[in-house]
C-alpha cells in the first residue's frame, strides 16, 4: 500500500499524520515551497505574519488532538481567551469561567450595550435552538432566522452576525442558518472550553503543516514541496501522478486542494460526472488582512477587538503589530488601498488611543478564502465513484463551514477510508 496526498494544506497533513500513525507508506506533493495552503506564513518586512489572520476555538478537536499527535503542544502554541466579544464603547459580553450552560446565560444576561429586551431575546433564542436540537427542518438564511426568532437589531449586529461572518465568512442575508447553527451548537452551547477563543503564537505552517511533516519523515514518509501535480491516470497498477518525479504507481490517492483546482486536476479520470457536478455549484468569498507594524508598541484593549466599521475585527499580533479584518464581499474591498489602510488606521486609533503611524503595512486579499456557505449547498462525500481515490478538504460534505476543523476532520476521515 502506498498512498499519494496531493496537497499540503491542514486537510492534506491530516491525512498524512493520521495514515503516518498507523504505520501507512505516504508521500505527499504540494505545489507550493511553503505548507498550509490557505493558512500558511507569509515573510514580509522581517515578520513571519500568515496570508490571512486565523482563529480558532476550543471546538476544534480534532485539530487540537492532531497537533498533539505530531508533537505541537496546543499548550504553548495557542493562547486561549475565555469567550468575549469586544466592541469597545457600544458592546461587551465575556463568559465567565462557569459551567455550561452557565457560562452562556450569564454572559448574555450580563451583556453591555444590549437592552434587556434584547438580551432576553437571544437567551430564549438559544434555549429555543436547544430544544430544537440546533435543526431546522429546511435550511433558510441567516437573516431570515434573526427575523423569525425576533433577535433585536444590536444582538445581530454585535452578537449574531460577526459571529456568522467570521464562521461562514458569507453575508449573513445569503449565510446557511443550518451550518451556522452547528456552530453555535458545538461551540457556544457545548462544554464551556468549546467556546473559548484559540490564538496562534506562531505562524500557521509552523502551528501545524511543519511539526505533521517532520512526524511524517520520521515514519519513512515523504512530502515533495514545489511539485504540482497536472493530472491523475489510473491504470490496472493503481494512480499515476503526471508531475510525480520518480513516476511512481500508488494503490490509493487523497486529493487535498481547493474545491477550484480539483476539477482540472482530475479531468482525466472516469465516471467522476457527479463530483464536478457538485464543484461547478460553489461560489467563493474573498478575506482582507490588513496588517499594520508601529515604531513602538500600540495596545488594543483586549486581543481581539470588534470594530464592525471597515475593518470587522482587529487583533493585537504583537507589541507592534496589529491585524485587521474584513470577512466576506463588501464595499470595503473596493476602496482604493490608501484610503483602506487611512480608514482601519483610524480604527486602531480609536480603539488603542493616539497611535503613530505606521512603519509598514501589508494588505493580501484572498479572493478565495472559503467557499461561499449558502442554505442547502451540495457538497461531495469524501468517497468518490471510483475505488481507492478521495477528496479531502474544508468544502467536503460535513456539518462545519469552510474551517481549519472541517479541513482535518475531512483529511483524518479520508485516512480511516484508506484500508
Ligand atoms: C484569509 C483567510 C482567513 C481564514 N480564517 C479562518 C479562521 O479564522 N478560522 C478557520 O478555522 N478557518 C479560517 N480560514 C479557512 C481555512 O484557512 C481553510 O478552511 C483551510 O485552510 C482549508 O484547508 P484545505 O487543506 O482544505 O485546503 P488548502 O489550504 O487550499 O490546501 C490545498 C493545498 O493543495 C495545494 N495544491 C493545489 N493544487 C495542487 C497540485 N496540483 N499539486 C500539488 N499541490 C496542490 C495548495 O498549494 C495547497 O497547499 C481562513 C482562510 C483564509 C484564506
Amino acid at each position: 500500500m502506498h498512498v499519494a496526498i496531493i496537497g499540503a494544506g491542514y486537510a492534506g497533513m491530516a491525512a498524512a499524520a493520521e495514515l503516518a500513525a498507523r504505520g501507512v507508506r505516504v508521500s505527499v506533493f504540494e505545489a507550493s515551497r511553503t505548507l498550509g495552503g490557505r493558512a500558511r506564513r507569509v515573510e514580509a518586512h522581517g515578520h513571519p505574519l500568515d496570508n490571512g489572520q486565523h482563529i480558532l476555538v476550543g471546538a476544534y478537536a480534532e485539530l487540537l488532538r492532531l497537533m498533539r499527535l505530531v508533537g505541537a503542544d496546543p499548550q504553548a502554541l495557542l493562547e486561549r481567551l475565555p469567550l468575549s466579544l469586544l466592541y469597545p464603547g457600544r458592546m461587551a459580553l465575556r463568559a465567565p469561567r462557569l459551567p455550561a450552560p452557565l457560562h452562556l446565560a450569564a454572559a448574555l444576561f450580563a451583556a453591555k450595550g444590549l437592552s434587556f429586551g434584547a438580551r432576553l431575546a437571544a437567551v430564549g433564542f438559544m434555549r429555543a435552538m436547544r430544544q430544537a436540537d440546533f435543526r431546522l427542518a429546511r435550511d433558510i438564511s441567516f437573516d431570515a432566522l434573526m427575523a423569525r426568532h425576533g433577535q433585536h437589531d444590536t444582538a445581530i449586529r454585535y452578537l449574531w452576525a460577526p459571529l456568522c461572518v467570521s464562521a461562514l465568512n458569507t453575508p449573513p442575508s445569503e449565510a446557511s442558518a443550518q451550518v451556522f447553527l452547528n456552530v453555535l451548537r458545538d461551540s457556544l452551547a457545548a462544554r464551556r472550553e468549546a467556546s473559548d477563543l484559540l490564538l496562534a503564537r506562531t505562524d500557521f505552517s509552523a502551528l501545524f503543516p511543519e511539526p505533521a511533516e517532520r512526524f511524517l519523515l520520521a515514519r519513512g514518509g515523504e512530502l515533495l514541496r514545489g511539485s504540482a501535480i497536472r493530472s491523475i491516470r489510473r491504470d490496472p497498477y493503481g494512480y499515476r501522478l503526471e508531475g510525480d518525479p520518480d513516476r511512481r504507481n500508488y494503490s490509493h490517492v487523497i486529493a487535498a486542494v481547493a474545491p477550484y483546482h480539483l476539477t482540472r486536476l482530475a479531468a482525466g479520470l472516469p465516471r467522476l460526472e457527479p463530483l464536478f457536478e457538485d464543484l461547478a455549484g460553489f461560489a467563493y468569498e474573498p478575506i482582507l488582512t490588513a496588517y499594520f507594524g508601529y515604531p513602538q508598541p500600540v495596545t488594543l484593549p483586549a486581543p481581539m477587538v470588534g470594530v464592525g466599521g471597515t475593518a470587522h475585527f482587529l487583533f493585537q499580533r504583537g507589541a507592534a503589530i496589529v491585524s485587521a479584518v474584513v470577512s466576506a464581499r463588501g464595499p470595503q474591498l473596493e476602496l482604493p488601498r490608501e484610503e483602506l489602510l487611512a480608514r482601519i488606521q483610524a480604527e486602531i486609533a480609536a480603539v488603542a488611543g493616539p497611535s503613530p503611524a505606521p512603519a509598514w503595512t501589508q494588505v493580501i486579499v484572498e479572493k478565495r478564502a472559503t467557499f461561499a456557505c449558502r442554505p442547502g449547498l451540495r457538497r461531495p462525500a469524501a468517497e468518490t465513484p471510483l475505488a481507492n481515490f478521495f477528496i479531502a478538504g474544508d468544502y467536503v460534505a460535513s456539518d462545519y463551514p469552510a474551517t481549519l476543523e472541517a479541513a482535518v476532520r475531512s483529511g483524518v476521515a479520508c485516512a480511516r477510508l484508506v484500508r
